[in-house]
């Protein structure tokens, strides 16, 4: 490393704490740091796993060298960052990129712990599945993109069958213990791009990216299936059975015409007699 490189790496890493301090979106700080590399390393991409909070972020292209770190700060476990190129990256410039980490440490740590508290945040206690708020900010972000880019957007509200009287013979603990084996049973059911929601005391929604009203259907049919096959939760003999309203987004659909339409599915299922599923063909 020459000495005009060594003074321009030293102000960078004084500078970069505070430059990667302005976000505490993690696709934005790696965006940023990358382009604090590329300053002094050429790269042809990179990329940055993190497993428990899902984070999995892909920037430029993947060529066959590459050179690896697992970043560690007092005992925490931050993630596997990787840099690729088309031909091995020397020792001087893995000494600069070591350089350069020091600074990407703690400001990674606090993007990590503000996306594990708003991670928490939209978390259903009772039943493990996201709640009402992070319902209501999804639908709103998935409805917008699925209209523009005209992509298949299905919905299914699922209602408990007389969870009152559930309720009522067998107590609230009893209840609160069915209600989350529900849920979990039809989180299992779905796949892991689709998303459950608690909508409401024994109320869920699932919304269905890039799936069309068929697919939803045969979906809906499952989740019923499976609920109602599903072991009691207690020696007491009880099955417990759920009704499903599906539908699908149109082109003049806002989120509340979508709800309506899903709602009003839901009722007819509980008017046929419940435990069964009711979809609405609204065409545009
Ligand atoms: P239907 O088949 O028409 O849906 O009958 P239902 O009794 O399920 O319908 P209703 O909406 O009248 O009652 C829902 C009940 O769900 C009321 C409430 O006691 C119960 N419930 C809502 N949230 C919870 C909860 O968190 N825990 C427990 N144990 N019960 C809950
Ligand atoms: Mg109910
Ligand atoms: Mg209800």
């Amino acid at each position: 490393m020459n000495h005009e490189t060594q003074h321009r790496l030293a102000s960078k890493v004084l500078a970069l704490s505070g430059i990667l301090q302005s976000t505490l979106e993690i696709n934005e700080l790696l965006a940023l740091f990358a382009k604090e590399i590329r300053q002094f390393v050429q790269y042809d991409g990179l990329t940055y796993h993190f497993p428990s909070l899902k984070i999995d972020i892909r920037l430029g292209e993947q060529p066959a060298n590459s050179c690896a770190y697992e970043l560690v700060v007092a005992g925490d476990h931050l993630g596997d960052l990787n840099f690729f190129r088309n031909y091995p990256f020397e020792p001087s410039e893995l000494e600069i990129i070591e350089n350069l980490l020091a600074g990407l440490l703690y400001p990674l740590r606090n993007t990590l712990l503000y996306q594990r508290a708003v991670e928490s945040a939209s978390i259903d206690p009772l039943t493990g599945v996201r709640n009402r708020a992070a319902m209501d900010s999804t639908m709103k972000r998935e409805i917008g993109l699925a209209l523009r880019h005209k992509t298949p957007l299905s919905v299914i509200l699922m209602d408990i069958d007389r969870f009152k009287s559930i309720n009522d013979q067998y107590g609230h603990l009893y209840g609160d213990q069915a209600l989350k084996a529900a849920a979990q049973c039809a989180e299992q059911s779905i796949r892991e791009s689709d998303m459950i929601f608690r909508y409401g005391g024994e109320e869920f929604l699932i919304l269905l990216t890039g799936t069309s009203l068929e697919g939803a259907e045969l979906l809906a049919e499952r989740i019923r299936e499976n609920i109602e096959s599903m072991p009691p939760q207690t020696d007491k003999e009880i099955t417990m059975t759920v009704s499903l309203g599906v539908t699908s987004l149109i082109e003049s659909d806002d989120v509340s015409s979508l709800f309506q339409r899903m709602d009003s599915a839901l009722y007819r299922a509980k008017d046929s007699g419940r435990n069964c599923v009711v979809v609405d063909r609204t065409d545009d």
